[in-house]
This record gives structure tokens, C-alpha cells and sequence, in this order.
């Protein structure tokens, strides 16, 4: 029988740059392949190429680096099955795991003890006909839900589904990232005190440190 395997482009030690662990060193588990193409995308690299690794190799790379918190992103990771044994082989080795996805694939099979950090894909995105809206009632209070705001008008539709679906309610936080380049931090900042928004504004930390630097 062969042994399951996945496409990986990058695994590497980095301090996360998002989400509520933003800050903690963390290994990062980069799988190969997306079917979005969102406009902002800022890991294209991801697309393509890659390197065929056994689910083994993958522990044994992660284990070098004796991490607390383990995060498995893309591209898309879920767009691979394989991912989701994966995942549970990292919990079973007692890391803190976290899950990065594009909200466009179903995460009901994720090992339950992943953190689920789920995007919106807002209308700047160019990508908002793929978010699978199932998703939501399937996300609970160990979860995260993360925008990337392009513009006021994704602002304004981000803050309407905050809203419509209780997501502040329903999960452990929201996070409203601006997109680099496309909208000023500090605006971002200032509409959502503005409205008093329950949300976790952030800002890429990786990106600060490190530019846009694969590896980071
Ligand atoms: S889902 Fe993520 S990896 Fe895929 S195109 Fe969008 S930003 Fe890039």
C-alpha cells in the first residue's frame, strides 16, 4: 500500500502573523495548490510545483523544529483529502493546531481539535461567489473568521455579515485585516471604532518583520 502523501511548497519556523496566536513561534505547514485566485493573493507561489512528501516526512520535518504551534495553510489546504489526516496525525502528536482556509471547501471532517481560521472572501476579493455558507453553523467558539478588506463597500458588506450571521457570537473572534497596499491601516482602524464593531483588527505581522519573503 502506498503510504498517504501530500503536495507540500514550504515548511518553515516563523512567528505567526495573524489570527489570535499572532506573535507565537509556529511552524507552518504550506500545502501546494488553490482554486481561488483571489486579487490580493500574496502566496501565488503556492499555485504550483511543490514536493510529493509522505505524511511521516511531514511530522518528522515538523518535529525538528519542537514546536508548540503547528498551522497548516496554502494556497488551499483543504483543496488536498490527504490534509485532513494530516491534521489529525498533528494533534495526535500534541500540537496546538490551526487550520488556514479559504472558506470556498466544506470544513465539517477537520479533526475537531484544529482552530478553524475560516475567511469571508468579500466582494474586493473577486472571489466572494465562492464562500461556501454552510460553513458558518458548522464553526463554534474554538474558531476564528477572518476578512481581508479591499475597500469602504467590503467594509460596509463585511460588517452587514458580522451582523446577519451573529458571527461575533458564534466564534472566538473576528478579524478584519485591511488589504496591503489597498486600504490604510489606520483607516480600517478608524471605521471600526467608528461603529464600535466587535472585531480584532490586525495587521500582517509577518509582513512588518519580514516584507513579503517566502519562508516567513
Ligand atoms: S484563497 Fe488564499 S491562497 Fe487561494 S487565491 Fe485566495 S488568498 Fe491566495
Amino acid at each position: 500500500m502506498t503510504q498517504a502523501s501530500l503536495k507540500i511548497t514550504e515548511i518553515f519556523y516563523s512567528l505567526q502573523g495573524e489570527s489570535s496566536t499572532v506573535g507565537l513561534p509556529t511552524v507552518f505547514v504550506r500545502l501546494t495548490g488553490c482554486p481561488l485566485r483571489c486579487g490580493y493573493c500574496d502566496s501565488e507561489y503556492a499555485f504550483y510545483g511543490g514536493e510529493r512528501l509522505a505524511l511521516d516526512e511531514i511530522l518528522a520535518r515538523v518535529a525538528t523544529y519542537k514546536p508548540t504551534y503547528v498551522c497548516v495553510t496554502g494556497g488551499e489546504p483543504l483543496a488536498q483529502r490527504e490534509c485532513l489526516t494530516l491534521l489529525n496525525m498533528l494533534c495526535d502528536a500534541g500540537y496546538m493546531v490551526s487550520l488556514e482556509t479559504s472558506g470556498a471547501l466544506p470544513v465539517d471532517d477537520v479533526d475537531p481539535r484544529v482552530v478553524r481560521v475560516m475567511d469571508l472572501k468579500t466582494p474586493g476579493s473577486g472571489e466572494v461567489g465562492r464562500n461556501r455558507w454552510e460553513n458558518i453553523p458548522l464553526l463554534g467558539d474554538r474558531d476564528q473568521i477572518k476578512f481581508v478588506i479591499c475597500d469602504r463597500n467590503d467594509y460596509e458588506w463585511a460588517r452587514f455579515k458580522l451582523d446577519e450571521h451573529q458571527l461575533a457570537s458564534r466564534v472566538a473572534e473576528v478579524l478584519f485585516s485591511p488589504s496591503f497596499g489597498q486600504v490604510a491601516p489606520v483607516q480600517l482602524a478608524e471605521w471600526i471604532l467608528a461603529d464600535n464593531l466587535p472585531v480584532r483588527f490586525q495587521l500582517q505581522l509577518h509582513k512588518l518583520l519580514w516584507n513579503d519573503t517566502p519562508g516567513h
